[in-house]
């Protein structure tokens, strides 16, 4: 699944300039008022962003790994709630269906998806399992051809605007293998949502609980048709999701150091440029030496992504996507407190975008694996590697 270089070079110049025509403008908005609009979700649509990842046989654009990399570095590149609105219905929502969902559950759901019709979000974390996602005790008893399901899911992005769940519930006994994973969707009876989370930062982007009182389910809704493999599918999600939450971190490095170098040389001090101060100029380098690292390794990790058969797991490439998560949203923290630095006590102003980025990025070291589950994944692998 691809699309011709031509093509793709037309898609990311139209998303570079809406990510600075449309999006930038509207950060102070979305700032203020906590909501990315309607007519930008529109305009969202329309480019097809909701779709990147999904192939034209299902509705989507169909990009490769390396090319939906390309795309979040520019959307990176403004605020990270614009990103959110598409970020479950292009990785962690709709990658399950289309990695290990049956023929039926794709044609049923995929398009929609990939219109952006229809939000999907991802739910694993419970309040009582975040890291340890095997512990998982949401339940799911077979009951006749449906399943009951009865639990509750924690801190779910988009849960509020989502129409449907892929979401991970225990059919088994204890560990792994007695995980299954479940379109649900968001309207059956017995299902409600917590209050919406006040978080640190990423204004505009929307999560909450999501409480299940015996929804049933039909058994025709696990992904795959068998139950029993929803953790390895929840893996295999979060995998993928990882190099894309890396190339965003990468597109928000860029734009914090492009804020910092403009602050650089129209503050004056001393009577000159404080960029021209060699102690400033260091810390303009560190960051441009780090982006430049960081992104050399999300593109060539994508591109052996995109090297293995679509929706299988590969040891190495899982090792090396979470060398590129941990590097890369590790190094944007340090850009950021940079970025702070090198604006001085107008870092620490709302008014200035730096702030606000420094508080948006201290997510991309939590979600989707902390940094020390990445630590986990790479040790591991080493030392069970030949
Ligand atoms: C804004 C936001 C959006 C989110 N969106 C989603 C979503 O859409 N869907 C979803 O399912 N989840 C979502 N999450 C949940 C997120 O993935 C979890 O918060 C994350 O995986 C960490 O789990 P936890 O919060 O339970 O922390 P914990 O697992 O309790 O970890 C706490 C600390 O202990 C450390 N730790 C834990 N285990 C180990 C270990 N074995 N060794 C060393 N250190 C360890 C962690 O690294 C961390 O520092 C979201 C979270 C947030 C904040």
């Amino acid at each position: 699944m691809s699309v011709d270089k031509e093509t793709f070079v037309i898609l990311k110049d139209s998303v570079t300039r809406f990510v600075r025509e449309r999006l930038m403008p509207a950060e102070d908005t979305v700032e203020e008022h906590d909501v990315v609009p309607d007519d930008i979700v529109s305009d969202m649509k329309e480019l097809g962003l909701f779709g990147l990842s999904i192939p034209d046989e299902y509705g989507g654009i169909g990009l490769t790994m390396a090319q939906e990399c390309e795309i979040a570095f520019e959307l990176g590149q403004t605020a990270l709630a614009f990103r959110s609105v598409i970020g479950t219905n292009v990785g962690i929502g709709s990658q399950g269906i289309l990695m290990d969902g049956t023929e039926e559950q794709k044609r049923t759901y995929l398009s929609r998806i990939a219109s952006g019709d229809l939000i999907v979000s991802f739910a694993l974390t419970e309040p009582d399992s975040g890291s340890d996602a095997a512990s998982i005790k949401t339940r799911a008893e077979k009951v006749g051809d449906d399943y009951v399901l009865t639990g509750s899911k924690r801190f779910i992005t988009n849960a509020p605007r989502a129409g449907a769940f892929t979401l991970m519930a225990r059919t088994d006994g204890p560990g792994p293998g007695g995980i299954s994973a479940f379109i649900v969707p968001a309207d059956l009876p017995g299902i409600s949502l917590g209050k919406p989370d006040q978080k640190m930062g990423q204004r505009g982007t929307k999560t909450c609980d999501v409480l299940l009182d015996q929804v049933r389910v039909p058994s025709g809704n696990v992904i795959g048709g068998t139950p029993g493999h929803g953790f390895k599918t929840a893996m295999k999600v979060l995998d993928r999701g990882r190099l894309h939450v890396s190339a965003l971190a990468c597109g928000m490095a860029r734009r914090i150091l492009d804020e910092s170098i403009a602050y650089a040389k129209q503050r004056r001090q001393f009577g000159q440029r404080i960029g021209d101060f060699q102690l400033v100029q260091a810390m303009l380098a560190d960051s441009q030496a780090e982006l430049i690292a960081g992104w050399s390794m999300v593109q060539s990790v994508a591109r052996r992504y995109d090297k293995k058969p679509t929706g299988t797991f590969d040891a190495n490439v899982s090792m090396e996507a979470s060398c590129a998560k941990m590097f890369t949203t590790e190094m944007v923290g340090r850009v950021a407190d940079r970025g702070v630095q090198v604006h001085g006590g107008a870092g620490y102003i709302n008014e200035y975008k730096v702030e606000r980025f420094y508080r948006d990025v201290r997510l991309l070291r939590l979600y989707e694996g902390t940094t020390q589950i990445q630590q986990l994944v790479i040790g591991r692998h080493l030392m069970n590697a030949a």
